[in-house]
């Protein structure tokens, strides 16, 4: 199984699908379309039923039931894009079998090292099959070693046609990375009565709970005179930001906060004395807080044109996602059997809120409840990213015995 999970990441990996906010089409490049349509073959060769793609690039396949029972249909889900941060262009994956635990060399032209100095776990993985990059672009197993666990379980599940299991679905879906996945993600079409995204990192990680998440685009506008005559005249715009920027809690940010603490988080400032525009990104697990945190820049906008005036700012701003805990909360059975099929392979589940969010958050929205499982994978959207090969094993594994699992416990 480790060098036929080898040989699909190495595929994958080798097609660029980086995705582009910049670009409004479905998806948003074509990269991603020509490893979906790679993918559609694969499934259609390894013998799953009712694959489909869609015009915005969704890919689909069913795999039968092997049960009379009433099992719920169960999907599996990762992501064809890699991230927007480092390039996904020329990958060109590197494969060490039998770890020694040292210090890895990713390009000795470039002087690359991978160093346990400065990512602790790395000695962890001695004695694993690990797959690195050659130190000049990301692996991209985020998101292709999910999808590579996802097929190599499903062609397991068609080889050994005995293991008891119900209806399967599986979905590869693009622009992940730019927060549009779930956007077109046709979950009447997919259905499945639960789901679970294969794109998590290191061994153990189970995940339902995300950030609530909202974004600002602050605009402040001012007056600009010569600054000889401009006594009592001018208003300088980057000045009234700043004072919109101390209004806010310093500590609450992300440089600052952990685990279950929210925060503002300024991202980008652009400004001359006439025209200043701060971009926030607002993050909280509480729905609450998350409601306060907005609330609290309705009350320093108004604070601001109280002293200003009407036109001196202006704030945009709109929710991006929610925290999947509501709706899987109700269905915490689904979350229980991810867990009880780690347990069974002597993995250690680790539960823990993400600090961001997984497309999962917004498809728990759409109706469809949706955990995130661990892939393997450390160090994402980088050239440090690496993956263990046993423990992609152990990610396959999982699949299976989650597919399992939902059949021994129907009636
Ligand atoms: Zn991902």
């Amino acid at each position: 199984m480790k060098q036929t999970l080898i040989d699909r990441l190495s595929t994958y990996a080798k097609v660029d699908t980086q995705s582009n906010e910049d670009i409004e089409t479905t998806p948003s490049t074509s990269g991603q379309l020509e490893l979906a349509n790679m993918l559609v073959k694969e499934l259609k060769q390894i013998g799953m039923d009712e694959v489909t793609i869609d015009e915005n690039g969704y890919v689909m396949a069913t795999l039968p039931a092997t049960t009379d029972k009433d099992v719920p249909v169960i999907g599996f889900m990762a992501h064809v894009d890699t991230a927007t941060d480092f390039t996904g262009k020329n990958v060109n994956p590197q494969v060490i079998e039998n770890f020694d635990g040292n210090d890895i060399t990713l390009n000795e032209k470039l002087d690359v090292v991978l160093s346990a100095a400065e990512f602790p776990e790395l000695p962890g993985y001695k004695g694993h099959t690990l797959m690195t990059t050659d130190g000049t672009t990301l692996l991209g197993a985020d998101n292709k070693a999910g999808i590579a666990e996802i097929m190599t379980a499903m062609e397991y599940l068609i080889q050994h046609p005995e293991i008891k299991h119900g209806k399967i679905r599986v979905a590869f879906t693009p622009d992940e990375e730019i927060g549009r996945g779930p956007h077109k993600f046709d979950v009447e079409a997919f259905g499945a009565t639960y789901a679970y995204t294969m794109d998590g990192g290191p061994l153990g990680e189970l995940e339902y709970e995300n950030f609530n998440g909202a974004q600002a685009k602050v605009t402040f506008n001012g007056n600009n005179v010569h600054p000889g005559t401009a006594k009592n005249k001018m208003v300088n715009s980057m000045k009234i930001a700043m004072e919109f920027h101390a209004k806010l809690p310093e500590d609450e940010a992300p440089e600052y906060t952990e685990g279950r603490e929210g925060f503002f988080h300024l991202l980008s400032i652009q400004g001359d004395v006439e025209l200043t525009k701060l971009q926030y990104i607002l993050r909280d697990h509480d729905r609450d807080k998350f409601e306060a945190k907005k609330a609290l820049f309705e009350e320093i906008t108004a604070e601001i044109k109280a002293e200003y005036g009407e036109k001196s700012i202006q704030l945009e701003m709109h929710d991006q996602y929610y925290n999947m805990r509501e709706k899987i909360e109700p269905v915490m059975e689904i979350v229980d059997i991810a867990s009880d099929a780690m347990k069974r392979l002597d993995i250690e589940p680790v539960i823990k809120p993400i600090r961001g969010a997984t497309d999962g958050s917004q498809i728990s929205y759409k109706g469809l409840p949706t955990p995130n499982v661990f892939t393997g994978g450390e160090n994402y959207h980088g050239k440090f990213e690496y993956i263990s090969v046993d423990n992609m094993e152990k990610a396959t594994k999982v699949i299976i015995e989650i597919a399992k699992l939902y059949e021994e416990q129907a009636k």
